[in-house]
């Protein structure tokens, strides 16, 4: 508790899923939030009943004004930004034959253009702050390659990169910038996938949104000395195979 005090924090996607247990958690650390998304019912519903320490207002992050207003509105309300979660993403399924091109422009647009705006809008709150944190929610999908996943793993590559370009061009404002890579996780996003997905994982099962929340709390109260750093919570997805040791047996 109160590892956050004292923050004010502006997360994306806020309203549901891996952003939703963001919010929760960040609150019950003693930090006042923002919580943005364009869904305006559940944002406006988590707002209620998270209470004082937190405010919602509807934002599309591929918005470059909305995020101006975002970001004034979190100054007016609660101060200057010092957390920043980049967390509201979309994905989409497709060959690269398949893909419409106008599918792989919109989840370039949310996934990676949208941080990108997002870290250009707070970075001058982060510096009137005095410090500052920002996450930015990748994938396994910014580690390894998908099939049928092309806009979606070239959209966390880039955020990815980006995030090391940022805490390059942040760091003397004492800004540090992270990427968080999770595995599959139980949210509305994965609700159609079952749980043959995760069984050559070593720990096989589905993550829970609150286990994203812990680590971004641990990043954004604890990790001082990491920045452009890769955070993997996935259940060791991407550890490597285990079939060679089960055909072993
Ligand atoms: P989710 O349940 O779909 O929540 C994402 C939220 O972002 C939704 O409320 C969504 O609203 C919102 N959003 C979509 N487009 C937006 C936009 N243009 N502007 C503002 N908000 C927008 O997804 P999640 O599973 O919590 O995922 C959160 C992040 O984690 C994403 O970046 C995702 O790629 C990443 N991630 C998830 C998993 C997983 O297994 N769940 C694994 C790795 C990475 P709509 O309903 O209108 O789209």
């Amino acid at each position: 508790m109160n590892r956050l005090t004292g923050r004010v924090a502006l997360v994306t996607g806020g309203a549901r899923g891996i952003g939703e247990a963001v919010v929760r958690a960040f609150a019950d650390e003693g930090a006042s939030v923002m919580i943005t998304d364009v869904l305006d019912e559940a944002g406006r519903a988590l707002q209620e009943e998270t209470g004082t320490a937190t405010r919602f207002c509807v934002a599309d992050v591929t918005s470059e004004s909305a995020w101006a207003s975002a970001v004034a509105e979190t100054e007016r309300t609660f101060g200057p930004v010092s957390l920043l979660v980049n967390n509201a993403g979309i994905v989409e399924f497709g060959s690269i034959e398949e893909t419409d091109p106008a599918v792989f422009r919109r989840v370039l647009d949310i996934n990676l253009f949208g941080p990108w705006l997002g870290m250009r809008a707070v970075a001058p709150s982060m510096r009137r702050a005095g410090d500052g944190v920002i996450l930015n929610v990748s994938s396994t999908a910014g580690l390894m390659g998908y099939a049928s996943l092309g806009a979606y793993v070239a959209s966390k590559w880039g955020l990815r990169g980006l995030t090391k370009a940022a805490a390059l061009d942040l760091a003397s404002d004492n800004i540090r910038v992270c990427s968080i890579h999770p595995g599959p996780i139980s949210t509305p996003m994965t609700a159609g996938m079952d749980d043959s997905i995760t069984v050559s994982q070593p720990i096989p099962r589905f993550g829970t949104p609150q286990e994203v929340a812990r680590m971004a709390v641990f990043l954004a109260a604890d990790a001082t000395y990491s920045t452009g750093s890769e955070f993997v919570i996935d259940g060791g997805a991407t550890t490597g195979s285990m079939i060679l040791n089960s055909e072993q047996d």
